[in-house]
């Protein structure tokens, strides 16, 4: 048995300590003098978080299928240990071999939302690397991140090494094969940064200047070396086949945030909503093939003892094998009596009778996403979905014996007006009336409604990266202004609803379309204390602006200004495969509320053909019944 980084005393005063031992099932031993390559693999946030995510299981599978390369992961200390690790000086170390991560040649962090940054400086600090890319030595391992958020990782640029932009399996290998070439012919750290430039898809952000303008909108990026591309092209695996999926996933000893096996069945998304990143960065749309899934289900199943399924994808209603895969599981887990979830499904004949079988009817609710209350503002984001649609399927629900609805929000939505906001109100009010249109004999009891909003927060690579968001007082407002609406209506007694905090969606914001300044005021936050920004509890939002203050960085530049169409964006140097021509159309289209067919329908010419497969070269329906 190894010896753990933590002593018996520690471990005894902490909460969880099953979160620092490792060991768990599927957990992957190696000899570490063996390999050649260290990698320490990072989800910054709390153990039980880290370890429900599929990207991280995916890679730690890939990776240690190579026998030169032994990748481990670590977590985020939790506030408790953070605490005893600084005053005992304890270097921050991985599960696996329980080792300093300082030892290792790479610390791969992932990065899938802004209000973790500060638990990445967290993980550096604790590990004793330098913070700023710039003051590590050859002693330091290389950080390079990847996830959703580098499609902008500027706010980050001077904490990384290099990111990675695209899905994480396809350029990997040549990353790794080309270090350990470098480290055999013993190179400077500089030179393997240069040589990994090089690499399709990798982002050397040292080897870039930014200038600015006097307004302080981005003047030029310029390159400050020649091994630097001009533009970094996402990568994408186009044969889901290739890729690599885990039979034998991780399972914790405590319980994680997912406690299931999950299933990814596509990538990508048809549906084009105007402020969703992933559905227009995962473009184009590719399916997993039945026999694939059908074999890994069973495999991972057997390999976890996971007493539940999940499957994974942007919009699961529109995988075209859906059916088929759904009945399978359900014979399948029948078997073996697990549970089947299926989130992202609309509600539809087929979904009720699937939920009707794989769930508890009485325990589980509807949930649906109107993201917005008036048709006109749905129309506004090109959510595709009607009134008409809503309640049609809500009455087909309360036929079904189901009486409890879920409903999502946003507010500060571009274009939003009052009448927008009192949508929410009246169309939750709707359903519920809709539902006393029942005989009473056919209810099931009473209603009950969860209506919840959360901010709106522009993204890049999305056709709103140039709108303006409101601000927390703004937000604040709107939110006042809507509850005042649910109390006037009529069945309010039934209808619940519940918010998000407004500074929290103004500061992802920041983040979220932030250039290279803006690392600055994250350090302050940093060394002001915030920690596990994105957890109620810890979020200090004074020290957030304490910190703004001292960097001199003006919030609202980042977040309540509408940008020129022809501004240079401090992510145009990446090339997500998606068109600016083709955002500003639909920018264009947004604001005139007029809708864009998903991909299924039409081709909208985003630019996504680049990519040579997936949808974009599948004969279309419509086409086909034409002929
Ligand atoms: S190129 Fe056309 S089909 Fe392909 S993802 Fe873009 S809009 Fe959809």
């Amino acid at each position: 048995m190894k010896k753990l980084a933590l002593s018996d005393e520690i471990l005894m005063t902490i909460d969880k300590p099953a979160r620092y031992i490792g060991n768990e099932t599927n957990m992957v031993v190696k000899d570490t003098n063996a390999v050649d390559i260290r990698f320490c693999m990072c989800f910054p946030d709390v153990y039980e978080i880290g370890m429900s995510h599929l990207g991280i299981q995916i890679l730690y599978d890939m990776f240690n299928r190579r026998e030169d390369t032994y990748c481990e992961r670590v977590y985020s200390p939790w506030p408790d240990l953070d605490k005893i690790m600084r005053e005992k000086k304890i270097p921050l170390f991985a599960l696996e071999s329980q080792e300093p991560i300082k030892k290792f040649d790479f610390l791969g962090i992932t990065l899938q939302y802004e209000m973790c940054y500060t638990n990445v400086l967290q993980i550096l600090d604790l590990s004793g690397i330098p913070l700023l890319a710039k003051d590590r030595t050859e002693e330091d391992p290389f950080v390079l991140g990847g996830g959703p958020c580098t499609y902008n990782p500027e706010p980050l640029a001077d904490f990384f090494d290099f990111f990675y932009i695209g899905e994480g399996e396809t350029v990997y290998d040549q990353l790794l094969d080309l270090y350990k070439e470098h480290k055999q012919q013993g190179g400077s750290r500089k030179e393997y940064l240069e040589k990994v430039a090089q690499i399709e898809g990798i982002y050397v952000p040292s080897l870039y200047d930014v200038t600015y303008k006097e307004d302080g909108t981005i003047e030029r990026f310029n390159k400050n070396n020649d091994h630097a591309k001009d533009k970094i092209k996402k990568q994408v695996e186009m044969k889901l086949e290739n890729t690599y999926y885990p039979k034998k996933p991780l399972v914790p000893y405590i319980r994680a945030t997912q406690d299931r096996v999950v299933l990814e069945i596509q990538r990508g998304c048809i549906r084009g909503c105007r402020f969703c990143q992933a559905g227009m960065v995962y473009r184009p749309v590719r399916e997993r093939s039945m026999d694939f899934l059908k074999e890994y289900a069973t495999e991972m199943l057997k390999a976890t003892g996971h007493e539940e399924i999940s499957l994974s994808s942007l919009s699961s209603s529109d995988f075209s094998g859906l059916q088929e895969l759904v009945y399978f599981l359900i014979e399948e887990c029948g078997k073996q009596k697990v549970n089947i979830s299926l989130p992202s499904l609309r509600i539809d004949a087929f979904a009720l009778d699937v939920m009707s079988k794989v769930q508890d009817v009485k325990k589980s609710s509807l949930t649906f996403a109107p993201e917005a209350g008036s048709q006109r503002l749905r129309d506004v984001i090109n959510k595709g979905l009607t009134e008409e649609t809503i309640l049609n399927g809500a009455m087909e629900a309360f036929k079904g014996g189901w009486n409890r609805v879920k409903l999502y929000f946003m507010l500060g939505l571009p274009t939003e007006n009052e009448e927008d906001i009192e949508g929410i109100a009246i169309l939750s009010d709707k359903i519920a009336r809709e539902y006393y249109t029942l005989p009473k004999e056919q209810r099931n009891g009473k209603i009950g409604i969860t209506a919840s909003t959360s901010f709106f927060v522009p993204k890049p690579f999305t056709p709103f990266q140039w709108s303006r968001m409101d601000t927390a007082k703004e937000y604040l407002s709107k939110q006042h202004f809507l509850r005042s609406k649910f109390n006037e209506q009529l069945n309010k007694k039934s209808i619940k609803y519940n918010w998000h905090e407004a500074e929290l969606s103004v500061l992802e914001g920041v983040f979220a379309r932030g250039d290279r300044r803006v690392g600055q005021a994250l350090l302050a936050a940093y060394k002001e204390g915030c920690l596990f920004d994105s957890w109620s509890e810890f979020y200090d939002n004074d020290k957030w602006e304490k910190a703004f203050a001292d960097t001199g960085i003006d919030i609202d530049f980042y977040t309540c200004r509408e940008r020129e169409i022809d501004e240079i964006l401090p992510w145009d140097f990446i090339d997500a495969g998606i068109t600016k021509a083709f955002l500003a159309r639909e920018y264009k289209q947004a604001k005139e509320a007029k809708l864009t067919p998903n991909c299924k329908m039409a081709c909208s010419a985003c630019g996504a053909t680049v990519f040579g497969g997936g949808i974009c070269f599948e004969t279309r329906e419509q086409e086909v019944s034409a002929k």
